[in-house]
């Protein structure tokens, strides 16, 4: 709390400054809940696609100054109507969570994992070079493979990589990891492709 608000509250009868305390607690608890709900996807706990698209809107502009590479990719489960279909919603949407946990758990301090929306999944990696992306796509995806819940249910994906190049903007950049995916799951899906 600001120090001299602080201050006053303790010139205060101890009730009445407990009251005003309380208030000010249930206010910041609301205030960090609505930030929760405004920035993150309810159902996997990553950001949602509206906070990253402006944090990728930022790291753009980084990239345009020159100021540090970045590289971003899309992330699409294979077949999961299929999945839906044979384990029905409630089991698929544990597994739309167990998937975000095993993303986030290899990700770096920076980089930026959100739910695109249904079965998809982009990621933003600022500050970072193609082979050191394409250096986490494999661990990604033997971070997929090793999961007990994702590998007894079979459960794989397909990714589509590109990284910042000179005159490129976001339209560009989703346009290329999107074409990657496509890539990616025409080759017979269950693996990551890389274009340039
Ligand atoms: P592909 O390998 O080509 O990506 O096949 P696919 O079946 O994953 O792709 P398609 O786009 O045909 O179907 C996506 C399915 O994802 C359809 C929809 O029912 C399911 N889905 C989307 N959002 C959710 C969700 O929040 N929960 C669950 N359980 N399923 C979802
Ligand atoms: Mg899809
Ligand atoms: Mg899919």
């Amino acid at each position: 709390m600001d120090k001299k608000i602080d201050k006053k509250l303790h010139a205060l009868d101890p009730r009445f400054r407990k009251k005003i305390e309380d208030m000010f607690s249930a206010m910041n608890e609301s205030i960090s809940m609505l930030y929760e709900a405004a920035t993150h996807d309810e159902k996997t706990g990553l950001y949602n696609n509206k906070f990253f698209e402006s944090v990728f809107e930022m790291e753009m502009e980084k990239a345009q100054r020159k100021q540090q590479k970045l590289c971003f990719f899309i992330i699409d489960i294979d077949f999961f109507k299929k999945i839906n279909d044979t384990h029905g919603h409630i089991k698929a949407d544990e597994f739309l969570k167990r998937l975000a946990d095993v993303l986030k758990k290899q990700l770096r301090k920076y980089d930026v994992a959100a739910r695109f929306g249904g079965e998809e999944f982009v990621i933003l990696l600022p500050n970072t070079t193609a082979p050191k992306a394409k250096a986490l796509t494999s661990r990604l995806r033997e971070a997929i493979k090793s999961d007990p819940v994702l590998k007894k249910y079979g459960i794989t994906v397909s990714g589509g990589l590109t990284c910042y190049k000179e005159k490129d903007n976001m339209k560009k950049l989703k346009e290329r990891a999107d074409k990657a995916l496509y890539k990616a799951k025409n080759a017979g899906r269950d693996r990551f492709v890389f274009v340039d």
